[in-house]
């Protein structure tokens, strides 16, 4: 594969741009591999590079019933942050926050990286100590967040109402660091790479069904034929469910739609992303000016990829008050994502009770931010059978009662 480089840029302004090479090769699948990963979402694509690329496993395929990124990854408003309350989690989030900020330099592919910044808003006395718990845990944990206060909140985006009708600003838990991401290019820069250390991204192929002999798995059925593996990664996202019941067990998961907005461009005016889980709405703005704006999940089970109409109203009434300038924008695109919710707001990384057959799900409203770390963590569980940065996501802990609760970092925020 030809290296992406200012030198590659001006050889083909030179050729009229006849000369670039696919990024990834369209490939069909061979009758077996040492691991079939399900779903190329960003999750699906880093577990695969990373198994390629620390552990040498590279007779990969994966297997995408849609196109590349086409699910939550390509649907998602791009945050990436890492603070959050638990030691485990605050080490996975860390962690991908951190591979991200060298990502593009690792795949040679410009995932535009925006380390802006990112602030939850305390509006009520309770967030208050909540967020300053999490700075404390934070500092503790060696991630960099402050809890500032109202003054600053306004220096940092002077768009922001500060009194607003309902809730006044009280203060921010703030990550200077965090940020944003092209979350299409996440998705194509793994893919590129998958694609070059000769692994197979196969796109339009539907896994239904599991085959497995004496407890162990050997491979899946799919839409073009059966194909062999020694080791199964399911990563599915909302689809978690189904897989998991074609391989014969149960998972707890729930399936539900989010979704996001966004507005027309305009100029300038906001540059850090401003999530206000009290009046529960977020927004930051995008490269081309779109007001990127979020809200809550549908409160029943569905697979919509659609979203229902009030929580649009919800969202952009508590993003009116907090930032009374938007009255006036028009929307312009609105769709969903079926996001895979955990009782804990945590992800699941696990073994599973079939022999060789791994999971990695339950990211529910979050798990842009993790991919790089996500797909760290269970390409090592994958290869070697436990990773650190796993252990403590295990399905038994469902079973045990041991969980991480992140449901005041993730219940509404992204
Ligand atoms: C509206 C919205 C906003 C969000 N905002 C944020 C945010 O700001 N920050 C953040 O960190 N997270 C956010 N998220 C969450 C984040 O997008 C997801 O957690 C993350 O993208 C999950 O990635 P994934 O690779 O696990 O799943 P996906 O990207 O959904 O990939 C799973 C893939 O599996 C494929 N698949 C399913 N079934 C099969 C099958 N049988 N055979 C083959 N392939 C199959 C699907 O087609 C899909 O492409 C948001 C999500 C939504 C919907």
């Amino acid at each position: 594969m030809k290296r992406y480089s200012a030198f590659a840029l001006a050889r083909e302004a030179f050729r009229n741009h006849q000369g670039w090479e696919r990024a990834w090769r369209d490939a069909q699948p061979k009758k077996h591999y040492d691991a079939i990963i399900v779903g190329a979402g960003g999750h699906g694509l880093a577990s695969a590079y990373y198994l390629g690329k620390n552990h040498g496993i590279r007779n990969v395929a994966i297997i995408e019933k849609g196109w590349l990124g086409g699910g939550n990854t390509g649907r998602n408003t791009t945050i990436i942050r890492s603070n959050y309350l638990q030691d485990p989690s605050a080490a996975i989030y860390e962690k991908s926050r951190s591979l991200y900020e060298t990502l593009s330099q690792d795949l040679n592919y410009n995932i535009m990286y925006s380390p802006r910044g990112v602030m939850m808003l305390a509006q009520t006395e309770h967030e208050v100590r909540g967020y300053r718990r999490t700075a404390h845990a934070n500092a503790l944990q060696g991630v960099d967040t402050t809890f500032i206060s109202p003054k600053k909140v306004k220096e940092l985006v002077p768009i922001i109402e500060l009194k607003g009708p309902r809730y006044p600003v009280l203060g921010a838990l703030w990550q200077e660091r965090a940020g944003t991401a092209r979350h299409d290019a996440v998705a194509w820069g793994y893919a590129r790479a998958c694609s070059d250390m000769g692994m197979d991204v196969i796109q339009k192929c539907e896994v239904t069904g599991i085959q497995r002999e004496g407890g162990r798995v050997t491979g899946v059925s799919t839409t073009k034929g059966d194909i062999g593996c020694n080791k199964l990664g399911i990563v599915v996202a909302g689809h978690s469910g189904h897989l998991a019941e074609m391989a014969g067990f149960r998972l707890p998961i729930e399936s539900v739609a989010l979704q996001a907005l966004v507005s027309e461009p305009i100029k300038p005016c906001m540059d850090v992303v401003v999530m206000a889980n009290t009046v529960h709405g977020y927004m930051s703005q995008s490269d081309k000016g779109e007001m990127v704006i979020g809200g809550g999940a549908d409160g029943y089970n569905n697979y919509t990829q659609r979203g229902s109409f009030h929580h649009i109203e919800e969202t952009v009434r508590a993003l009116c008050e907090t930032f009374p300038m938007i009255s006036r924008l028009k929307m312009l695109r609105q769709w969903g994502g079926i996001v895979d919710m955990t009782g804990d707001r945590s992800p699941i990384l696990s073994k599973t009770p079939v022999e060789n057959v791994f999971i990695n799900c339950g990211w529910g409203t979050g798990g842009f931010k993790a991919i790089p770390g996500s797909g760290w963590g269970f390409a090592e569980l994958m290869a070697k059978g436990h990773s650190p940065l796993t252990e403590a996501f295990g399905l038994e802990r469902f079973r045990e009662g041991r969980f991480v609760d992140e449901s005041v970092a993730a219940g509404v925020a992204h």
